[in-house]
């Protein structure tokens, strides 16, 4: 089974994708976690990605299928994965389908304003360990500045700073968005209000998965 979430920077991808890898065990596959992680080891493909996520902008589809490859070859992936910010483009979901996938693939779109994803990346703060989401006012960790998980240091994502994330939400709006329809075309897609608590968006999502799993197995029964 592969989950895929769309959804603007700050809709709560990450969020779910950790809620979903905590109730069924599928891993949370985020590109931008991998990038970020070529980033801070200094890998050749890490320093050129390093420039385009600075400035809001995508890294290049030939990089990260590259690193989406490597991952998901891993034999965690093998019963199913959710992907966390992948596909961002019409061709990252070309590349995707021509990966193949033996299960079912189902496909959210968490909607938020973008008043929403301002106020949301504002008050973010992530941890560099273990990608920890916080927020300062909804989800503050139990200790000022420290991750609840693995004890290191918060902090806030570079590109988490006004200026970056309007020219995510302009990336997010001419390349991203598109998919939407793409997906709604092929009728795996699933519309979620995700300007609400985080618990309230997993629930629903939960829901639908646990229909659209049921449902395929009813029918071959
Ligand atoms: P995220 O953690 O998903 O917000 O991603 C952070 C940054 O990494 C984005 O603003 C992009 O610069 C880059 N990035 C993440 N995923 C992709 C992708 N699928 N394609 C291109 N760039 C990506």
């Amino acid at each position: 089974m592969r989950i895929i979430l769309l959804g603007a920077p700050g809709s709560g991808k990450g969020t779910v994708a950790e809620g979903l890898r905590s109730a069924y065990g599928f891993p949370k596959i985020s590109t931008g976690d991998l990038l970020r992680e070529a980033v801070r080891e200094k890998t050749p493909l890490g320093l050129v990605a390093a420039s385009q996520m600075g400035k809001g902008g995508l890294v290049d589809d030939a990089t990260v299928l590259a690193l989406l490859r490597e991952r998901l070859a891993r034999p965690d992936c093998r019963e199913g994965y959710v992907l966390d910010g992948y596909p961002r483009n019409l061709s990252q979901a070309d590349s995707l389908d021509a990966l193949g996938l033996a299960g079912p693939e189902i496909v959210f779109d968490l909607q938020v304003s973008d008043e929403v994803v301002l106020e949301r990346l504002a008050n973010r703060r992530t941890c560099p360990n273990c990608e920890a989401i916080y927020h300062l006012v909804n989800k503050p960790p139990k200790k000022a500045g420290v991750c609840d998980v693995c004890g290191a240091a918060l902090v806030q994502r570079n590109d988490d700073t006004p200026e970056v994330i309007r020219e995510r939400l302009k990336t997010y709006h001419a390349k991203t968005e598109p998919l939407v329809a793409r997906y709604a075309a092929k009728g795996d897609l699933h519309r979620i209000d995700g300007g609400r608590a985080a618990g309230d968006v997993i629930r629903d999502v939960r829901r639908i998965l646990e229909t659209a799993l049921k449902g395929p197995a009813r029918a071959g029964e």
